[in-house]
């Protein structure tokens, strides 16, 4: 079976260290490997559209700066194919026919939608193309045979609606569909990264990231603010490591090495937590720790950034070059389709 990965993100903002950890760090690891047969990542504006219908100014804009982060995170655009969803019309034809393979009340039971909802304040005015996303992003994930999917944790949901669409197509019609995999990250401190609010979930929707391009400077000052223990008043108190934001960012991006390099008085990030839990260990100091580590990730991003920068006609080239590539591999994945279930009209036109 050939290996296609496909994977995508929104363009409601910039990428942040959630979308590092959960996401672009695997997709770098296989792009390294090189053991692929085909591999897409999808700039998801259509979906992004879903909950933004009165802002696509802002989607529109954020197209560029996803490409950007991606290709200063190190995505190489001669092993990888980046393109724009709505630059393959065949992904919206192809969600109109799963949309019969899907009832109401499985779209109703997906825990990722319904925390969502609530994030984005709908109550009861959902619009249905957000309710249905999960149906149009499956349709995203077969449109190129993908047997691979590297993701956060909040997206499992959307790979098992996925898988379920592929099944009952194939028991339906006929055998067209492989069914995805999910690829998480192997740390599970990266399957969902908290936002620095001690939120749920680091996400563009909620403004509680560190961004990528952000500057020095407002990264450390978004380190400094971040939720820690409010209990752990003074430097002496005794700390909680669980639900500590500066203490989830460290089991995501500590290294060993990071300890001799920048804090050579403990051994380890068990060391480290053990301290803060008896007390005597201030929350400045684990803070400029993770500034320290996180800086140094960064750093190099934003200076390709800042080259990227200057030339976004080629990137712009770049996306509506592989639209079309990408909406080649999807006509042939609809034409398939089409013929498992007898859509295949052009026959009554031969026998004229
Ligand atoms: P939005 O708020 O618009 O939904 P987002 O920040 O959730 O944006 P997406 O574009 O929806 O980002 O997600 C893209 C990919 O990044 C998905 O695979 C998702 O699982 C992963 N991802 C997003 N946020 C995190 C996070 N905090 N930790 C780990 N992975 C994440
Ligand atoms: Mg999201």
């Amino acid at each position: 079976m050939e290996k296609i990965i496909l994977t995508g993100d929104r363009p409601t903002g910039n990428l942040h260290i959630g979308h590092f950890v959960g996401s672009i760090a695997n997709r770098l690891r296989l792009q390294k490997d090189g053991n692929f047969d085909k591999f897409y990542i999808m700039i998801a504006d259509t979906q992004a559209l879903t909950d933004n219908a009165d802002n696509v100014d802002k989607v529109k804009n954020n197209i560029i700066q996803v490409a950007i982060d991606y290709l200063s995170a190190g995505i190489d655009p001669n092993k990888v194919t980046i393109f724009i969803q709505s630059q393959v019309p065949q992904l919206a034809e192809m969600t109109m026919y799963f949309m019969n393979l899907v009832t109401l009340s499985r779209l109703n039971r997906n825990p990722t939608v319904k925390d969502e909802i609530k994030l984005r304040g709908f109550a009861s005015s959902i619009p249905v193309g957000f309710m249905c996303y999960p149906i149009s992003q499956a349709a995203d994930i077969l449109a190129f045979g993908s047997t691979i999917v590297p993701v956060g944790d909040d997206q499992l949901p959307m790979i098992e609606q996925t898988r379920e669409i592929a099944r009952t197509f194939n028991n339906t019609y006929g055998e067209v569909f492989a069914l995805p995999q999910p690829l998480l990250p192997d740390n599970k401190a990266c399957t969902r990264l908290v936002g620095t609010d001690g939120g749920l979930k680091m996400s563009k929707s909620a403004g509680n990231c560190i961004f990528l391009k952000d500057e020095s400077e407002v990264v450390k000052q978004k380190i400094m603010n971040a939720y820690t223990d409010p209990n752990h008043i003074k430097v002496s108190d005794p700390g909680r490591v669980e639900g500590n934001v500066v203490f989830s960012y460290l089991d995501a991006f500590c290294q060993k090495e990071h300890f001799a390099r920048f804090l050579p008085e403990y051994e380890s990030l068990d060391a480290l937590k053990n301290h803060y839990r008896q007390g005597g260990l201030g929350d400045v100091k684990i803070k400029l720790f993770l500034n320290n580590i996180l800086q140094e990730i960064l750093q190099p991003i934003r200076e390709r950034r800042k080259e990227l920068e200057k030339n976004v006609d080629k990137i712009y080239e770049m996306l509506f070059e592989n639209g079309k590539k990408a909406s080649q591999a999807a006509a042939e994945t609809l034409e398939k389709m089409k013929e498992a279930m007898g859509l295949n009209y052009s026959k009554f036109l031969s026998k004229k």
